[in-house]
């Protein structure tokens, strides 16, 4: 048995679908992980739950409100309590952790993930919109403070895993593998009529309500498109999404010489979290194992770019750059909890997004000042169209 430091966590969203996930793996190992620091949004009474269990050194709640709450539950503890969007970024920036696993939903999630890395934290980074919006600036400066930035994201922790010894080969390519999400093969007619409560149930993976609906519209696919370019440093050209519904092949890379490595596993977000935060060490699980035998089928295919428009905005705006990926994401965004809310139907949320990346000032080397203004006009100008 190899030995190991205990690296000490601070799961900034501990109450959505990876942070549960991220406990569950650490309560497995107690020996190498310990838990630093818990944030959630509105959740306090889960958050309250998960501070008595794995008694962090620090919680946060980012609804002020709820600060009254969680301070009188764990009174009887040392546990401290912040409140507020500002602690979150607070506390980001506190010597009291090894490695953030960066778990909020959305473009929320990007100023603390900054101050971490200002803060020279390693990042496991499950959290992909902070790379959409900024991807340029959070690399660089992950760059300048010697931070690694490890994806938790499946495919890119597939790829991640199969770029290991090949330091000095060249990508020729990548496939994102997509998994096609609960529309796969429908059409328009089909899809003017989904409702929420369809749209959320995914064949493969359980996830948050924002990811599920982004795994509909294949905006997801898009989104990751736009992370695969700024984690492993590739043109929009040498990435290709492949529709793979057995979500078995997590994703995979083509060098120089046309040899193609895949990462193949159970659909599980368990591994790509214990992956990225064991890095560079593989551990131990008793995880169900693939089954070569039961599942002897894998197929392909491309995606229907027709039908899913998103994919199509977020490949053009992949292409363009500039803040165009982030205005893509503000009006994703609104539009996603639009949806959700029942205030619009499945295809007008392409209508919003698309509207909006044709009205906001493009601006092609956007300072992080701009990328949050254009963060901001992008979800005044959606919500205005949407009439929220
Ligand atoms: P979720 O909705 O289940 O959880 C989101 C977490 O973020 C919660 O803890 C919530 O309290 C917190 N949060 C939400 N809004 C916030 C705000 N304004 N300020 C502070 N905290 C806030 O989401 P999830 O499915 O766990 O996804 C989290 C991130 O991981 C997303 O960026 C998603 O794209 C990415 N991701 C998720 C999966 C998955 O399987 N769930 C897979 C790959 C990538
Ligand atoms: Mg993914």
């Amino acid at each position: 048995e190899q030995e190991y430091i205990k690296k000490r966590i601070a799961i900034f969203g501990s109450t959505g679908s990876i942070g549960k996930q991220a406990l569950d793996v650490i309560e497995k190992n107690p020996d190498k992980f310990s838990v630093e620091v818990l944030t959630a949004y509105s959740n306090d009474q889960l958050l309250i739950e998960q501070a008595l269990v794995y008694n962090p050194n620090i919680v946060v709640i980012g609804d002020e409100n709820k600060y009254g709450n969680v301070k009188e539950a764990l009174a009887k503890t040392d546990v401290k309590v912040f409140a507020g969007e500002d602690a979150l970024e607070e506390v980001a920036g506190m010597d009291v952790y090894d490695l953030m696993l960066a778990a909020i939903v959305g473009f929320a999630g990007f100023r603390p993930t900054i101050k971490a890395i200002e803060n020279g934290k390693a990042i496991a980074l499950a959290n992909k919109e902070t790379l959409v919006v900024a991807g340029d600036i959070v690399m660089n400066m992950a760059v300048e403070n010697r931070v690694p930035v490890i994806p938790v994201d499946s495919e890119h922790s597939a790829i991640f895993q199969c770029l290991i010894g090949e330091t000095r080969n060249r990508i020729e390519k990548i496939y994102l593998t997509a998994s096609g999400g609960p529309f796969i093969g429908r059409k328009p007619n089909y899809l003017v009529n989904v409702k929420r409560e369809h749209a959320l149930q995914h064949p493969n993976w359980e996830m948050g309500a924002k990811i599920s609906i982004d795994s509909a519209t294949l905006m997801n696919k898009g989104l990751e498109m736009i992370e695969a370019k700024w984690l492993f440093n590739l043109k929009p050209s040498q990435i290709e999404v492949l529709i793979h519904p057995q979500s078995a092949i997590h994703s995979m890379v083509q060098f120089e010489d046309g040899s193609i490595k895949a990462q193949i596993g159970l659909p599980d977000m368990r591994l790509p979290i214990q992956y990225a935060m064991a890095f560079p060490n593989r551990i131990r699980n008793d995880h169900p194992r693939f089954d070569f035998k039961r599942m002897n089928t894998f197929t392909f295919e491309e995606p229907d770019l027709k039908t899913f428009r998103n994919l199509a905005l977020a490949i053009e705006a992949l292409e363009t750059g500039g803040n165009l990926p982030c205005i893509m994401n503000a009006a994703n965004e609104i539009a996603v909890y639009a949806f959700l809310k029942n205030r619009i139907g499945f295809l007008e949320m392409t209508d919003v997004i698309e509207k909006v990346m044709g009205q906001v000032d493009y601006i092609q080397k956007p300072t992080l000042n701009d990328y949050f203004e254009s963060d901001a006009e992008a979800r005044t100008l959606a919500a205005d169209i949407i009439k929220l």
